[in-house]
């Protein structure tokens, strides 16, 4: 019963999708220009937005960042112990307070805080593993993501409780915009970093001035340069996507993951036939309908069939018909007999000069990019590596 599968090289995998770690190379020197005399902090959380968190952090240390930004305790053990990259590792939230310890013993990396709570079980966890150095904490404020953040009126009692203890250092000092890529959001962005300064002076007045000021996102980077201070924490446009769509800001950055799959069967399909389930695609005519087999499972949203996504088949944009199934979609090639099955499918990415985007998946599906590369699946979709 338990025999493994005899499966032949040429049979797989399925569907794969390629990175370019030269791309991320590019970006962050792009991004890095732009940010100067600033530091380019690249945020690789998220698995690396999907790219594979050590592969795309060695690719944007190459291109001149020189701090990486985690969401997770095991991502910065990913980067600074199996990556084995020794650049400043910033944890972009409160860990949970166990995880202060495995912090303090780790070298190199240091946290965020905004609550005393942190604040004091940081300073014990530096205690109780013997580190004989302070560890580095940044106090972020909230100035109206949000999210996470001490609340402006609180900052300067925390970061007053932060320097009072030997075992902490106060190296930063940031924040978090919540549109900076938005110029319809133009007056809120000002307005978070009015708030801000409000908060560096108080501190400033109190003689407390974190060496590291932050605050610039992907967006603000491009758009705000008031936001850049002394680092800009960037994210999606280290992976070549805009912020938005169309932003000009961004031209010039060059998307680092495409994702393919190979036709794994073709047929023609009678007009009035529909296709997938629920029948929501009614073939007008007579048509050549290729499969491919990659699906909702792996990432490709089951509605991207019903809102007009394409794929590229010989370097033309196909449509996607009927709901995108598990694992296999289906694909209009209207009378085009030529396609066969094993012809590479690119589902974002670029074929002989054809290209189909991240974005344009989620414009049509009312999303942002981000979660569209970060979407796809890890234990389904291999990560082929090129440069
Ligand atoms: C994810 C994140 C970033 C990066 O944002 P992008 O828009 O991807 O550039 C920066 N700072 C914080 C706090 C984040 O959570």
């Amino acid at each position: 019963m338990d025999k493994a599968v005899a499966v032949h090289p040429d049979d797989r995998p399925y569907a794969w999708a390629e990175v370019d770690l030269g791309a991320i190379e590019h970006n962050v020197r792009f991004l890095a220009e732009r940010a100067r005399p600033a530091a380019v902090c690249a945020v690789v959380k998220g698995w690396g937005y999907g790219h594979g968190i050590v592969r795309a952090a060695s690719a944007a240390v190459d291109g001149g960042a020189s701090w990486l930004g985690v969401a997770l305790v095991t991502e910065a053990v990913d980067v600074r112990v199996h990556g084995q990259l020794h650049e400043p590792v910033l944890i972009l939230a409160e860990p949970p307070l166990r995880q202060l310890v495995d912090v303090a013993r780790l070298e190199g990396v240091r946290t965020t805080v905004y609550t005393a709570e942190a604040i004091q079980a940081a300073a014990k966890a530096v205690r109780d593993v013997g580190r004989n150095e302070p560890l580095p904490v940044h106090l972020k404020v909230d100035t109206g993501m949000h999210r996470v953040g001490a609340a402006p009126e609180a900052a300067l009692h925390l970061a007053q409780l932060v320097t009072a203890q030997d075992e902490l250092h106060l190296e930063g000092l940031w924040t978090h915009l919540a549109a900076a890529d938005d110029p319809a959001h133009d007056g809120y962005t000002a307005r978070q970093l009015a708030q801000f300064e409000d908060v560096r002076a108080e501190l400033r007045a109190a003689g407390i001035t974190p060496p590291i000021v932050h605050a610039a996102n992907s967006g603000a980077l491009l758009a705000h340069p008031e936001s850049h201070y002394d680092m800009v924490r960037c994210g999606i446009a280290v992976y070549g996507i805009a912020p938005r769509p169309r932003m000009p800001q961004a031209e010039g950055l060059r998307p680092a993951m495409s994702l393919k799959a190979r036709v794994s069967y073709v047929k023609r399909v009678r007009a009035g036939e529909p296709v997938s389930y629920g029948l929501h695609h009614v073939c007008e005519r007579d048509s050549v309908i290729a499969t491919v087999p990659i699906g909702y499972y792996d990432g490709v949203p089951r509605r991207l069939g019903l809102v007009g996504g394409k794929v590229l088949i010989g370097g033309e944009p196909r449509p996607i018909v009927g709901a995108v199934t598990m694992d296999q979609l289906m694909v209009d090639c209207g009378d085009d007999e030529s396609v066969r099955a094993r012809d590479e499918v690119v589902l974002f990415g670029s074929q002989n000069g054809a290209s189909i985007t991240a974005w344009d998946w989620a414009e049509a599906l009312d999303t942002i990019a981000y979660e569209i590369v970060c979407g796809i699946a890890i234990n389904r979709v291999p990560r082929r590596y090129v440069r």
